[in-house]
C-alpha cells in the first residue's frame, strides 16, 4: 500500500492508504488517491477476472480481490434521435448496478486492512452493491437507511445477508448513525461509497474498459448520469491513468437536483440546491461529497453540465426500452442529456460518442409498471 495516498481535495493534506480516516481529517474534504495511477498498456493482466485485469493500476492487489465477475460490460452501438452512439451497459454488472466497480475494490480494500463489518448509508443501488460484496467476501454488511425509504428498494441488501437499520431523520441523520456506530465498533468500518477514494477507482475502470473495447482510443464525449459523481469523477480518474487528448465528459443532471448547473460562469463554488421531485432518484444528491472534482472532471476536459427536465428523462427510457435496453430511470439521466443537447444544437466534439447506461430497470418495476400505465 505504500505508493498510495489519499490527498484531500480542498487543502492537500494526505494520509496513506491504510489509514483510517474516510475524509480529511483537517478540512472535511473528500480525498483522492495518488499513486501509480499510470496504466501501461502492457500491464493489462486478461488473466485476471473482470475489471481485476486493470490490478496494476489499482490500489488493491489482485491476490486480495474477490470477484462476482464483475466489468467488461459490453459496449454496444445503438441511437438516440437517430445519431448513432455506443451504449456501455453497466446496468449488467452483477449486482444491476455500475456501482459494483467501487464495492468491489472497496471491500477487497476494507478486507485488506483486516476490517470484519462493512457500515454503510444508503438505500439504493450502492446499498445493495456494498452489501452483495461483503456476503462474497465473507464480512458482515449493515445498511443504515432513512426510515421512510421504501422496504423494496432494501430487499436484495437484506437478501445479501446485511442487517438493515432504519434512522428516522433527515439523510444526514442517517450517515451520522452509521459514522457512528462504526466509530463504536474496532472491527468495523464505514464504508462511503460518497467519500471513500478507494470507491472511486474502482469506478474509474468503466472507462478503461470502453478505451480498450475502442481499440484503445478514447472516446470523443461521454454522458454520464451524475448524483454523488463517482461515474464522473472516476471517468476523469480513467482519464489521467491513459495518455492522449480526454473526452468531453458531460455531467448528466435532472434539472429537479442538479447543483452542478448552479455554479456561477467561472465559479468554484458548488451551492448546495433544494432538491425537487425525480423519477431518477439515483441522481438525487443536493451536496456531492466531491464537488471540486467534479467541476474539474467536466472543465479540464472540454465538457459541459447538462440538466434534464423530467419529461425528457422518461422520453430518453422509451427510447433506450425500444432498443432492448431495459433500464431503471436514473440510468437513462445520460441518454436524456445527449438528446436535449442534439436538440438545442450544443457542439458536440466529432467522434464516438459513448452513453453510460448505470442501473438496471429491474431495480424498478414499480416506478416503471406506473409509467406504462
Ligand atoms: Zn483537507
Amino acid at each position: 500500500m505504500g505508493d498510495w495516498r489519499m490527498v484531500c481535495e480542498a487543502c492537500g493534506h494526505a494520509e496513506p492508504l491504510d489509514a483510517a480516516a474516510w475524509r480529511c481529517p483537517v478540512c472535511g474534504g473528500a480525498f483522492t488517491l495518488r499513486g501509480p495511477d499510470r496504466l501501461d498498456p502492457g500491464a493489462i493482466d486478461p488473466a485476471a477476472p473482470g475489471l481485476w485485469r486493470y490490478h496494476a493500476t489499482l490500489p488493491v492487489p489482485l491476490a486480495a480481490a474477490t470477484s462476482l465477475g464483475e466489468g467488461m460490460t459490453p459496449l454496444v452501438p445503438g441511437t438516440l434521435l437517430g445519431r448513432p452512439v455506443r451504449f456501455k451497459l453497466d446496468a449488467l454488472l452483477p449486482t444491476g448496478s455500475f456501482k459494483d466497480r467501487g464495492a468491489a475494490v472497496l471491500v477487497a480494500h476494507l478486507r485488506r486492512l483486516g476490517r470484519r463489518r462493512i457500515i454503510v448509508d444508503s438505500s439504493g443501488n450502492a446499498a445493495a452493491a456494498m452489501a452483495g460484496y461483503s456476503a462474497a467476501a465473507g464480512l458482515d454488511c449493515a445498511v443504515y437507511a432513512p426510515a421512510s425509504a421504501s422496504p423494496g428498494k432494501l430487499v436484495q441488501s437484506r437478501a445479501y445477508g446485511a442487517t438493515v437499520v432504519p434512522v428516522t431523520g433527515s439523510r444526514e441523520a442517517v450517515a451520522r448513525a452509521a459514522q457512528e456506530a462504526a466509530a463504536a465498533d474496532p472491527g468495523a468500518v464505514y464504508a462511503s461509497h460518497n467519500w471513500h477514494p478507494v470507491f472511486v477507482e474502482g469506478v474509474k475502470t468503466w472507462l478503461l474498459e470502453v478505451w480498450e473495447q475502442l481499440g484503445q482510443r478514447l472516446p470523443a464525449a461521454c454522458f454520464i448520469p451524475t448524483g454523488g459523481g463517482s461515474a464522473l469523477v472516476g471517468a476523469a480518474r480513467a482519464c489521467a491513468a491513459l495518455a492522449g487528448p480526454p473526452p468531453a465528459l458531460v455531467a448528466a443532471q435532472p434539472a429537479a437536483c442538479a447543483p452542478l448547473a448552479a455554479v456561477a460562469p467561472g465559479g468554484t463554488d458548488v451551492p448546495t440546491v433544494t432538491p425537487g421531485t425525480t423519477i431518477a432518484e439515483g441522481t438525487r444528491i443536493a451536496a456531492p461529497a466531491r464537488p471540486r472534482q467534479m467541476l474539474a472532471a467536466v472543465r479540464e476536459t472540454g465538457g459541459w453540465v447538462e440538466a434534464v427536465p423530467e419529461e425528457e428523462i422518461v422520453a430518453a427510457l422509451r427510447e433506450l426500452w425500444q432498443q432492448g435496453l431495459y433500464v431503471e430511470p436514473t440510468a437513462a439521466v445520460g441518454a436524456a442529456a445527449f438528446r436535449q443537447a442534439v436538440r438545442r444544437g450544443q457542439a458536440i466534439p466529432e467522434g464516438e460518442v459513448v452513453v453510460l447506461l448505470t442501473g438496471s430497470g429491474l431495480k424498478a418495476t414499480d416506478t416503471i409498471a406506473t409509467l406504462l400505465g
